[in-house]
């Protein structure tokens, strides 16, 4: 899949939650012969970073098959260094011309970091790695105003971005260079919709305006 555009990589995930939307899946690349091409290497047209949660997962949501998708998922999308680690391997060595960001609504790591700060309760054992890298989220939408939990999850998609361009080179120079594209997206769980909220990069479509959402990258 090398050498096609961000702009045709979100094509090819747009159109796919399409299918999923409407039930018109095809499940694609999970034949024999998919898996024997594959043995010869991949060479996914999109990575993905989306929270661990059992209802939002990539390949179902985008109806991509096996190669499609370079997929990395932590529980509310949280990003450490060996998270940062595998989104520039996708970019670098697999030479993936997009980036997707994917947090949805009613994220239990979400629910789970706001009791924290609520009852002032650490989480139990190593649950706190990724409700600390949460909370500033929240403070950060709290600062600008907002109470909903829906929005809360909306700004943690748009600090895991910031702070995804902030730390990696890679994806910076990615972006600088227009190889690369960083998508902001929120699923609903009910419709099955991928929702765009924002783009770094030129993918050949933008949010609806109801839907937008500022970039806080610099
Ligand atoms: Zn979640």
């Amino acid at each position: 899949m090398a050498g096609i555009t961000p702009a045709q990589a979100w094509q090819r995930l747009r159109a796919g939650n399409e299918r999923f939307i409407t039930g018109r899946v095809r499940h694609p690349h999970a034949t024999s012969a998919d898996r024997a091409k594959l043995a010869d290497g991949q060479r996914p047209h999109a990575v993905v970073l989306s929270c661990s949660d059992s209802s939002v997962s990539p390949e179902i949501v985008f109806d991509q098959g096996l190669g499609d998708l370079f997929v990395v998922r932590t529980a509310g999308h949280t990003v450490d260094p060996s998270v940062v680690g595998s989104i520039e391997y996708g970019v670098l060595y697999l030479e993936a011309p997009l980036v997707v960001i994917l947090g949805h609504e009613s994220c239990d790591a979400m629910a789970t970091t706001l009791e924290a700060m609520d009852y002032l309760e650490v989480p139990l054992g190593s649950v706190r790695e990724f409700v600390e890298r949460i909370i500033p989220s929240v403070l950060s939408a709290q600062r600008d105003g907002f109470t909903a939990v829906a929005d809360f999850e909306a700004r943690h998609v748009q600090e895991t971005a910031a702070r995804l361009i902030e730390t990696s080179a890679v994806v910076s120079a990615g972006l600088s260079a227009k190889t690369l594209a960083v998508v902001e997206a929120t699923y609903k769980l009910r419709d099955g919709k991928a929702v765009l909220r924002s783009v770094y990069g030129d993918i050949g479509d933008e949010p609806a305006a109801e839907d937008a959402l500022p970039l806080l990258a610099a």
